[in-house]
């Protein structure tokens, strides 16, 4: 499928001069091969706020993927600042404040014209006195706020809340503050490509790992996230997915978002089991010769993951083959969609069980081969968060996907495993090629970045979560949706 909003800049030009409500969508900034240790070389990391260890992890993390970092923080420790400048990054003037510092540290840190994405990191302070606290953080938000609106295309803006605001009716204002902020800030970057996120950290390393992918290439369909960075059991968070030799299941895979997966996963090293119906046959066998012909490990099954039969297929030929599994995308998924009046039995079990009971099938016949540690993905929708007409048995099926996730992540964390949902919102493939045209562009105006996403968001997507990156997320949903304006 091709992203068909990459126009010749000439073309793009003229139609921006047309007098019609024409939006024309900013081409987003996607990564490309295998994830690097270095994703943000080309960009810029601007943070507010550097005195204590968590700011300290942050800056480090960005630093160390190849941003250029710039620190606007006139209080900053000296110490910790100090290490970061060491490196290479550099001090904003004493006197830089917000909103003025951020623009002007933006526009120092590189030459006129610059029109390198920012990453604008802002951790979300508790100033002393309770009483003030509130509007001392607020203001701070519309402060950056001014300044995230006037970055270059394909920026981020990253409102870190750290563990200082838990516990206390203050914290959890300022919290549910910066939430909301962030809700309507993610919709009005998003025409230039740039996103909002919120990232709540119990667990420094694990957030710093998450900044840097959220800041990266393989974020850029992401936007308005809401995330918790937690200590995983299975060890501290990496910089890069570190899939090389990990056994992977991806079901439904022989096309479309799941192909995409499988051969992302590939690329990273994984050795991927795709598994999709005899039917497609065919699509799968394309699918393996293409990963390895790119010097990658794949291997079919033919199996229905909604049958008991199926799933011990499944589990069989893995076994077999290579012993045990590192990590399950539980992909495959179909639409039967009817109003009410018309859905019959048969459309709505179909759905539900191809769709959510399969992953509980599947999941349990791979239990005695499944390695410590492993994480599992489960592929929603955003129609599951906000429904759709003529989708009731679609969106039931993938409402119950998101507290499936919820569930395994409670159940499997003492062992170090990790569960988490993706939510796509419309994604060229082939079962929105069945979408009527006019459904199609609503979806795109629906979206902050004005623009459907690709296979590749997703499978990018997949890989951080089902890798080392993501050692600290688990038990959430994920949209990948470019920032729908309803749902979550
Ligand atoms: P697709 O129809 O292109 O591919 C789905 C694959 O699943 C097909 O190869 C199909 O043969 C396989 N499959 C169906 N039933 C199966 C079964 N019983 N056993 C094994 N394999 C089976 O769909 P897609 O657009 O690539 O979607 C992939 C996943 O992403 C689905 O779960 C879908 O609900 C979800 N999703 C897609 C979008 C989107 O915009 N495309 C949006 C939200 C969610």
């Amino acid at each position: 499928m091709q992203d068909d909003w990459s126009l010749n800049p000439n073309v793009r030009k003229l139609l921006q001069r047309v007098p019609l409500p024409i939006s024309l969508p900013t081409p987003l900034r996607r990564g490309q091969g295998r994830t690097a240790v270095t994703e943000l070389v080309g960009t810029r990391a601007v943070l507010t706020h550097v005195r204590d260890a968590l700011d300290l992890a942050l800056a480090q993390a960005v630093q160390h993927a190849g941003a250029a970092v710039t620190i606007v923080d006139a209080a900053g420790d000296t110490t910790l600042t100090g290490r970061v400048v060491d490196a290479g990054g550099q001090l904003a003037p004493a006197t830089a404040d917000l909103p003025g510092g951020v623009l002007s540290a933006i526009a120092a840190s590189g030459a006129t014209g610059d029109r390198r994405p920012v990453t604008l990191i802002h951790r979300v302070t508790r100033p002393h006195g309770s009483d003030v606290a509130v509007n001392d953080a607020t203001d701070a938000l519309l402060a950056v706020g001014h300044a995230a609106a006037s970055l270059p295309p394909n920026s981020r803006l990253l409102l870190v809340l750290g563990m200082e605001l838990r516990g206390d009716a203050t914290g959890a204002l300022i919290t549910a503050a910066t939430q909301g902020f962030a809700r309507s800030a993610f919709k009005e970057l998003g025409k230039t490509g740039s996103a909002c996120h919120v990232i709540r950290v119990e667990d420094a390393q694990a957030a710093a790992a998450l900044a840097t992918f959220l800041a990266g290439p393989r974020a850029a369909f992401l936007n308005g996230l809401d995330l918790l960075a937690q200590k995983s059991l299975a060890g501290d968070a990496a910089p890069t997915p570190e899939l090389d030799g990990k056994v992977v299941l991806v079901t439904g895979a022989a096309r479309g978002i799941g192909a995409a997966i499988a051969e992302r996963l590939a690329l990273e090293g994984a050795h991927v089991w795709i598994n999709d119906i005899a039917q497609s046959q065919a699509a799968a066998a394309d699918t393996v010769a293409q990963i390895r012909a790119r010097g990658g490990q794949a291997e079919f099954i033919a199996a229905d993951v909604g049958t008991l039969s199926g799933a011990q297929a499944i589990a069989d030929a893995i076994r077999q083959g290579a012993g045990h599994v590192d990590g399950v995308i539980h992909n495959a998924g179909i639409t039967r969609d009817r109003t009410l009046r018309k859905m019959s039995v048969a459309q709505w079990r179909q759905v539900l069980q191809v769709n959510f009971g399969a992953m509980h099938l599947v999941q349990t016949a791979l239990a005695p081969i499944l390695q410590p540690g492993a994480s599992m993905v489960l592929m929603s929708s955003v129609m599951g968060i906000s429904g759709n007409f003529g989708q009731t048995n679609y969106s039931a099926s993938k409402s119950a996907v998101i507290e499936l996730a919820r569930q395994w992540a409670c159940e499997g964390f003492a062992r170090g495993l990790r569960a988490n949902a993706i939510a796509p919102g419309f994604i060229l493939t082939d079962m929105t090629a069945q979408m009527p045209v006019i459904n199609r562009e609503m979806a795109k105006q629906l979206t902050a970045m004005l623009q459907p996403g690709l296979p590749l968001d997703v499978a990018d997507l997949a890989c951080f979560l089902v890798g080392a990156q993501s050692r600290g997320v688990t038990g959430q949903v994920l949209r990948c949706d470019g920032g729908m304006a309803f749902g979550a």
